[in-house]
């Protein structure tokens, strides 16, 4: 995103000295400017990845070209996953049906081309359930930035999905978050930072822009919270990631 153009190369070696092992780069096919940022960085960097996807708030401009895109990009060795896709009832920047439109297509797809999805859900989660049970769609994948209840978060998990906490999981109020993360298996548990977005405590207000090195931060107040230990938490989480993206781990020892 834009809020990187100016330190982008910082921003990266700082998120690897933190010890982050690699990161998945969602790139919207929307927007060329997008596919063609997020390309340079999966060519220029071994352990940054890549997916690509229409997200519910351009769904409106979501198109079957947009399928042949995301179709061609997947070619790319380096292209994991499909995504951003999903529903946002809290914005719905683009009307509800249009998005429900799109995100069955790009289902479609994801299960055609064999590669696990990132879902974004706001105010949607019963939508996202019937999409996937009214497509067929067992190929699985994340759901991004997790805020639903424990209901949903099981549901998600008996579909073959794995669920990510952001910096919504530090803030104060998000008790019933919390409670979630600690249910949660851990291996079926991601971390992302949502970056430029959510800043975790104690950096919220703090700080201009979340950056991918937070992501520790996140991981660190989950394993405590778990009450697991940070080299099983991040040796865990850094499983997971590798397994639902069919990255090879032994890639990721710098
Ligand atoms: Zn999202």
């Amino acid at each position: 995103m834009s809020a990187f153009d100016e330190d982008r190369v910082n921003v990266i070696q700082a998120a690897f000295q933190e010890g982050i092992k690699a990161i998945l780069c969602p790139a919207e096919v929307t927007e060329p400017e997008s596919i063609h940022i997020t390309t340079e960085l999966t060519e220029t960097y071994e352990n940054i990845y890549a997916s690509g996807g229409v997200h519910p708030h351009k769904a409106k401009e979501f198109t079957t070209e947009s399928l042949t895109k995301i179709e061609s990009l997947a070619e790319d060795k380096k292209i994991h996953a499909v995504g951003e896709i999903g529903l946002d009832f809290f914005y719905n920047f683009s009307p509800p049906d249009i998005q429900i439109l799109a995100f069955k297509q790009q289902l479609n797809l994801a299960q055609k081309l064999d590669l696990p999805v990132i879902i974004h859900s706001r105010e949607a989660s019963q939508s996202i359930i019937d999409c996937i049970e009214e497509e067929t769609y067992t190929r699985g994948g994340v759901l991004h930035c997790f805020t639903g209840d424990w209901d949903f978060a099981q549901k998600m998990l008996d579909k073959n999905f794995f669920i990510s906490f952001s910096g919504i999981v530090t803030f104060p109020k998000a008790f019933d978050l919390r409670d979630v993360a600690r249910k949660m298996p851990l291996d079926h548990l991601l971390i992302e930072t949502d970056s430029p977005f959510l800043a975790p405590v104690p950096f919220r207000g703090k700080i201009k822009r979340n950056e991918p090195k937070f992501v520790k931060d996140i991981a660190q107040f989950i394993a405590e919270i778990k009450n697991v230990s940070w080299s099983d938490f991040s040796d865990q989480t850094t499983l997971n990631f590798t397994s639902l993206f069919g990255i090879e781990i032994s890639n990721l020892r710098c």
